[in-house]
């Protein structure tokens, strides 16, 4: 007869710990709620061995631009703003210098995506992006009070043009490597030069989609990644190749799936806003 008690003890305990080890992961659950994929820029690439030398020469291929809003407890935060609002006026699009390169248009205005899901500009408390290219700094300054979050190898990169990339009056922070954004671990820029001095890519771990990995310009497509393909106009070669690698090691460790900017073909089988991932 005295097992009876000794059992229930046992049991009492048990639901006791369960209880516990419940109540601290609801205190420790972060803030991430929801990523939104936004039309950032539509084009056509010239020739994509500019991207990976040597492979599909010649060869054009239709490119997109995306910029990612995410929403967490404690604000919201855009990655990348892409190309300028103000080349939506333009039918024609933009004719690149080198018609090798990416010839953009302005299907939509960034503006008009956020204010479709009644966000305001003003309501973005961090702003990052993964590199200076016209293509990913395009809105920053339509965020003129959200705290910018860039490598200073960066924003110290001097622009060939002699023009700042970024008002001197913007608020920044100027990072040097990783970063948890919120501090729960939901949020972390990743350091991936190469591309450029200073450019960053995007670790997003949501509650029910899992982690994903936003490449900015580390790779530009899904087969750039697959041969590891270096553009030749990368600042730094072998950097480009050793932040790949990073970003493989990390998608291994955290079961990411890596999002390619650019990339039509994966970017068509995703969700756009005011569809969303949680
Ligand atoms: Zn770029």
């Amino acid at each position: 007869m005295p097992r009876i008690p000794s059992i229930v003890t046992a049991i009492s305990v048990v639901a006791l710990s369960a209880l516990s080890t419940h109540s601290a992961q609801a205190q420790a659950k972060p803030g991430i709620e929801r990523l939104y994929i936004l039309n950032c820029g539509e084009g056509t690439a010239g020739d994509i061995s500019r991207w990976s030398p040597g492979v599909n020469e010649g060869k054009s291929m239709p490119f997109v631009d995306n910029c990612y809003l995410i929403k967490h407890a404690q604000g919201w935060m855009i990655w990348d703003t892409g190309l300028t609002d103000a080349l939506a006026a333009k039918p024609e699009g933009q004719a690149p210098p080198d018609p090798r390169m990416t010839h953009w248009y302005r299907p939509k205005t960034l503006a008009s995506q956020l204010d479709q899901l009644g966000v305001k500009p003003s309501d973005i408390k961090f702003l990052a992006v993964s590199h200076t290219h016209p293509d990913h700094v395009g809105n920053v300054e339509m965020f003129p009070q959200a705290m910018l979050l860039v490598q200073k190898a960066e924003y110290d990169w001097p622009n060939p043009l002699g023009v700042g990339r970024f008002k001197p009056e913007h608020p920044v922070t100027k990072l040097e490597g990783d970063k948890d954004v919120f501090g729960d671990g939901s949020v972390t820029i990743i350091s991936t030069p190469g591309h450029t001095p200073g450019h960053q890519s995007l670790l997003v771990k949501l509650p029910k989609t899992g982690a994903l990995l936003l490449s900015g310009d580390a790779v530009h497509f899904k087969s750039n990644w697959d041969n590891r393909g270096v553009p030749a106009g990368n600042t730094g070669q072998e950097q480009t190749k050793a932040s790949m690698q990073k970003m493989a090691d990390i998608m291994a460790k955290e079961k990411a799936t890596l999002w390619i900017n650019h990339d039509k073909a994966q970017r068509d089988t995703l969700k756009m806003s005011p569809e969303f991932y949680e």
